[in-house]
């Protein structure tokens, strides 16, 4: 689950960022209203969480920009003020969920957990390729009717490719997704991540679904690898 935060308080940014890493989110962060809309306007982000007064650009006007652009992610709003007319205004504007600060992290993390589980466009929460069963509600994963274990970034790549099945994903768009910019590890991860995933998805079964497109990346399909 990808997460952008816009929050110009260095140290609240920072807090809700670390604890949310520590969760499992990747987390971009942005420190002002232009950086963020930048970020919004040019990565699928599952949710965002924007604060309101922010240099730049205001968290109200990046919400309307977002959503008349058509942008999908969920939005959770932050702000000290706690009039009725801003809660309406956002809404509007196409908030899906308000916390007004100071909070504390525990109510953070149930309010984003809650936002990511109501399920996106697709109101079928459970991913089918071939045999391969994914429900992204209690994000259980079986083959064949035989379930599989995977850590948690192991199910985020994963749910990522099947939720775009047939198509080719490049190493760059699965970096993007499944881990965040601030990640300075092996450049090879992908690869690594995904010769994991065989070995639990593919390797007991003789129809293979990962496959390796030569110089462009990877593939969750249906149809056998070649
Ligand atoms: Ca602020």
């Amino acid at each position: 689950m990808r997460v952008l935060l816009i929050e110009d308080e260095r140290k609240v940014a920072d807090f809700i960022a670390r604890g949310l890493r520590a969760e499992d989110f990747a987390v971009d962060v942005a420190y002002d209203g232009l950086a963020g809309w930048e970020l919004a306007s040019g990565v699928d982000y599952d949710l965002i969480i924007l604060d309101l007064l922010l240099p730049g650009l205001n968290g109200t006007e990046l919400l309307c920009r977002l959503r008349r652009k058509g942008g999908k992610a969920a939005v959770l709003v932050l702000t000290a003020r706690d009039a009725t007319s801003d809660k309406v205004e956002n809404f509007e504007a196409g908030a899906d969920d308000y916390l007004t600060k100071p909070f504390a992290f525990a109510e953070l993390l149930v309010r984003v957990k809650a936002l990511l589980r109501r399920p996106p466009a697709n109101p079928n929460h459970v991913v089918h390729v071939a045999d391969l069963e994914l429900d992204r509600l209690t994000r259980q994963v079986r083959r064949a009717g035989k379930r599989i274990d995977l850590t948690s970034k192991e199910y985020a790549l994963l749910e990522y490719l099947a939720a775009h099945a047939g198509r080719v994903l490049t190493r760059t768009m699965i970096m993007e997704h499944v881990w965040d910019e601030s990640f300075e590890g092996l450049t090879n991860i992908v690869d690594v991540y995904v010769r994991h995933l065989r070995e639990k998805v593919d390797e007991p079964h003789e129809h293979k679904l990962i496959r390796t497109v030569r110089g462009a990346g990877y593939c969750l399909s249906d149809e056998a690898a070649p």
